[in-house]
């Protein structure tokens, strides 16, 4: 009887035993299932979220050669960047003779595009209906690529100005480097390339400026010189530029590379003078395509 008992109870103890173990087998289970169907279900979206990732990056690269497209042809529609000529691939010209009845100016600014004072001069081409030419600065295209979009989508014309605008002489790598990685990132930004170039402060001896004659670019020096990197008084500045200003000329300002405050505050005057004398202002890509024209000053070629 006793025996009996004691069976009977360690049947029961067996019994629980097996109950627990299985409860907590089936804990175990839960407790497991779900870490592993989170586990399948992540690695179910890291694979979607790769694939929606391959899909957007194409699909932001389609976008961008769109764009691209759509900037490129709008830049060409504007002439901010012309062909240039065979006869003045690798010419040097400072000022283009013109018909007599031609009373045309070029206004350029050079090392843009510039937070603040490339907008503000902008807003007074704008205001003016004026088209000038923009020789521009790789590294700051980089650092301001929606002005160089706002300079070409009001129809002004783009030239390169290298990357690091170096006065020092430079090795023939880094002459290239200097010329085509500022002709990609404009490229880049607007959709066509660049074909005049200005090299920084006129220096036709450091590598640059034969490397862009060599590789079919106009070289486009100036007439009038506004001295405005000097930053002058604000009539003498506008004295600089009417003392050698004339038909076919090109003048030299600035919009980037420092405080240029006086150069905006001048330029609705010298606009409004230019205007006074009947001159009326064209871009260089004008200029250079203008009827009967004959570069005046050749350098080189
Ligand atoms: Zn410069």
């Amino acid at each position: 009887m006793e025996n009996k008992q004691s069976f009977f109870w360690l049947q029961k103890i067996l019994v629980t035993l097996v109950c627990f173990a299985g409860t907590l087998g089936i804990g175990f289970m839960i407790l497991i299932k779900p870490n592993a169907s989170k586990a399948q279900n992540s690695s179910d979206i890291d694979t979607n979220s790769t694939t929606v990732d391959v899909g957007t990056e194409k699909r932001v690269e389609q976008l961008k050669t769109i764009m691209l497209t759509t900037w490129g042809k709008e830049a060409q529609a504007k002439g901010v960047a012309i062909d240039v000529p065979s006869r003045l691939q690798g010419v040097i010209i400072s000022q283009v003779k013109v018909p007599a009845k031609e009373k045309v100016i070029a206004l350029t600014f050079d090392d843009g595009p510039w937070p603040e004072s490339t907008a503000q001069i902008l807003d007074i081409l704008k205001e003016n209906n004026i088209k000038a030419t923009f020789f521009v600065i790789g590294q700051n295209v980089k650092n301001n690529p929606d002005l160089l979009k706002r300079v070409m989508s009001e129809g002004n014309a783009i030239g390169n100005h290298t990357w690091n605008h170096l006065y020092r002489f430079l090795s023939p790598q880094a002459a290239t480097y200097e010329v085509s990685s500022t002709e990609d990132i404009i490229y880049k930004t607007i959709g066509v390339k660049p074909s005049l170039f200005r090299p920084p402060g006129g220096i036709m001896t450091n590598g640059v400026a034969s490397y862009a004659k060599n590789n079919k670019y106009a070289l486009i020096l100036w007439s009038s010189d506004s001295v405005d990197y000097s930053r002058p008084s604000v009539p003498r500045l506008i004295h600089n530029v009417f003392r050698s200003a004339k038909p076919g000329g090109i003048v030299l300002m600035h919009d980037g590379g420092g405080n240029r405050s006086n150069t905006i505050a001048a330029l609705p005057e010298i606009i409004r003078r230019f205007r006074s004398q009947g001159y009326r202002f064209v871009t260089i890509p004008e200029l250079l395509l203008m009827d009967n024209y004959k570069p005046k000053h050749i350098v080189k070629k």
